[in-house]
């Protein structure tokens, strides 16, 4: 199939929501990630979503919606800890896990009778929902690699695979949402994102962090998608925890490797940047904060024939909390200190 990479705009926005109306899959930028869409209600669609991105078939995906008004045919119960959230962060990178309605599609939920609904902020991505209705998206990766923040990493994993990539830029957050399940008293993250712990506990008065979210989880998980390999580049990643001596481990497992022969890449942060001398490194901070350059930084790793990668570490709370899963995840929970 030949894939086509456009430019967003009215033109290429009806296109795409034809494409989607007949049953195909199109991906298209959020504030987020890239998402790899399709008409929430089509299930052979749907299907061509985890075709594509040889997704495992029990974990669910993330249907985005435009406006209130499309909630409740997804959702059996809009809880009170949904509805402040939503009216707090919507719309915005945070998906409320509650109870399924019954006529969805089992592919969209995996079989759960829960359902992850989120409304994007991105311009292009509501007004494709405005135009094709609820679409199931997942990011647009290959399942396992780093998750897409510009449209050449949708190209580098999807070309060949859909017909169509819209093309918003860059964008803003660079880390997929906060999932959180808003089904019991206390709201609970599954997934942590750029909507903080501390935010949700401001609105909602308290909010826990599922077990899964810094360690690795096996059999039955809060979220599936918890129990699979994640953003893994090509290259063997360490994760170096944050301390005082953080700097100086990653210098000298940089030596041992470079002594060993192997090519190797720091993933640094500007404030460290200088102390690692003529290391070499991709400074993941250079355009706003380290959870907007790790996943593009993964990618430039392995374009560039890194086959050993040190990751800083950062503290576990606040912004720190979206970094640390994903990386912790690359490095699969390799670690050092
Ligand atoms: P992605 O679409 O790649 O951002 O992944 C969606 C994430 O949301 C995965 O980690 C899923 O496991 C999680 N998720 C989606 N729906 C549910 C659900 N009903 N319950 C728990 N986690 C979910
Ligand atoms: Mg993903």
């Amino acid at each position: 199939m030949k894939t086509e990479c456009l430019q967003a705009n009215r033109q290429t926005l009806e296109r795409a929501a034809a494409l989607l109306r007949a049953g195909e899959v199109v991906a298209f930028p959020t504030e987020t990630v890239y998402g790899l869409g399709a008409c929430a209600e089509q299930a052979p669609a749907v299907a061509r979503i985890f075709a594509a991105k040889n997704r495992p078939a029990d974990n669910p995906l993330i249907v985005h919606v435009a406006h209130m008004e499309q909630v409740p045919a997804l959702a059996k119960k809009w809880t009170g800890l949904a509805d402040k959230l939503a009216r707090a962060f919507w719309p915005g990178p945070l998906s409320l896990i509650v109870p399924a309605a019954d006529a969805i599609q089992a592919i969209v939920t995996a079989g759960l009778d829960s359902v992850a609904i989120r409304m994007p902020s991105h311009p292009v991505a509501l007004e494709l929902i405005r135009l094709a209705g609820p679409l199931a998206a997942p990011s647009a990766n290959t399942s396992g690699r780093p998750s897409p923040v510009q449209a050449a990493h949708v190209m580098e994993d999807m070309c060949g695979k859909i017909p169509l990539v819209l093309d918003g830029g860059t964008c803003t957050v660079g880390v997929e949402s906060t999932v959180v399940d808003v089904r019991a008293a206390v709201p609970v993250i599954l997934r942590p994102g750029d909507i903080i712990q501390e935010q949700i506990a401001a609105v909602c008065g308290g909010c826990e962090v599922a077990k899964g979210v810094f360690e690795p989880v096996a059999g039955k998980a809060a979220s599936p998608g918890m129990l699979h390999r994640h953003y893994a580049p090509h290259g063997q990643a360490t994760l170096v925890e944050a301390s005082a001596h953080m700097v100086r481990t990653i210098c000298d497992l940089y030596d041992q490797a470079e002594q060993a022969g192997l090519r190797t890449v720091i993933l640094s942060s500007r404030r460290h940047a200088e102390a690692y001398g003529a290391r070499q490194q991709i400074v993941c901070d250079a355009q706003g904060d380290m959870n907007h350059g790790l996943f593009t930084a993964l990618r430039e790793a392995d374009a560039r024939g890194y086959e050993r990668i040190l990751l800083e570490g950062r503290p576990r709370s606040g912004r720190g909390m979206a970094y640390m899963n994903r990386a912790l995840r690359a490095a699969g929970f390799h670690t050092a200190e």
